[in-house]
């Protein structure tokens, strides 16, 4: 495999990243999933003035333009010949001495790995998820906010094991406040009395891609979507639940802590959000 490292095009046994590289002694850094589907990377675009604004959140300069990042993603595919699969494109604060200071780190290192990606088993996105409420709560927005995609995941890794040890593949992790922010990895939507609602950003909802695309799916199937504080009460007595992300794409949810949603089983409009989605992925893109 071809691993895009600072600059070169590099066989993935050598691109190696140094033991005092602030990414990995700190968590400092910023990165992105992304998808490409048929030749064609899924709003790549947005995925970079993400990673931008995750960058400037955190005062950390890419040392690429946006340009040269987009060349750089569409490079590793082509390289690797991958038409379907997905991109981990990560900028760390770069290599340092042991102090936390960030000052210490020369420059960034980036890496872009492209590579076949693992789907949660057909079966859940047939039949849906069941899910939990953890107790891990999601990362304050004023400690730093859920809005920058780091490399802090920790928080959720808490949650996704807490998880685990109850059953369930998700977590739904609550914010401060008690109200629903997003899954582990994912965004969460409830559908009630024919409208999709979704926890703000302002919740410590991540402002995912596939979330961004599920508004626009749903203007043109002319179903109101809305953000709005939702409670595990909104859920549980939801008419559907689907949650979104790079990876997960489009899942139905059919339980959250025992409680059956809905009639038990993936949603009618929750099927027509997912249907709108795919044809969206395949056309919408950069070609590589
Ligand atoms: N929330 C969190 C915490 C995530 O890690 C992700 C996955 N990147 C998402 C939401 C979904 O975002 P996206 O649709 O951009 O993948």
């Amino acid at each position: 495999m071809v691993v895009y490292f600072d600059g070169k095009y590099v066989d993935s046994n050598d691109a190696k990243v140094s033991v005092f590289d602030h990414g990995l002694l700190y968590g400092d850094g910023i990165f992105e999933g992304i998808r490409i589907y048929g030749g064609n990377v899924f709003r790549l675009d947005e995925h970079l003035e993400r990673l931008e604004l995750s960058a400037r959140a955190i005062m950390l300069t890419i040392p690429q333009s946006r340009a040269e990042l987009a060349e750089a993603v569409c490079e590793t595919c082509r390289r690797n010949q991958l038409q379907d699969g997905y991109i981990r494109l990560v900028v760390t604060r770069g290599v340092g001495d042991l102090g936390l200071a960030p000052w210490s780190c020369a420059h960034p290192t980036t890496f872009i790995i492209a590579s076949k990606i693992s789907l949660y088993p057909q079966e859940y996105y047939d039949n849906g998820l069941s899910i939990v409420t953890v107790p891990t709560r999601r990362i304050a927005p004023d400690a730093l906010p859920p809005t920058v995609k780091s490399l802090n995941y920790l928080n959720n890794i808490l949650a996704k094991i807490e998880a685990k040890q109850a059953g369930a593949l998700e977590a739904i992790m609550l914010n401060q406040q008690g109200y629903v922010a997003e899954c582990t990895a994912d965004n969460i939507f409830v559908i009630s009395k024919g409208e999709i609602i979704t926890p703000a950003s302002t919740a410590g909802a991540l402002k995912g891609i596939t979330r961004g695309t599920i508004f626009d799916v749903a203007k043109a199937i002319g179903v109101t979507i809305r953000e709005a504080n939702l409670t595990r009460y909104d859920v549980w007595c939801a008419d559907e639940c689907f949650l979104t992300g790079t990876g997960a794409e489009v899942i139905p949810v059919v339980k959250l802590d025992g409680r059956v949603i809905g009639t038990g089983k993936p949603g009618p409009i929750t099927a027509q959000v997912l249907v709108g989605f795919r044809q969206r992925v395949l056309v919408e893109g950069t070609r590589i």
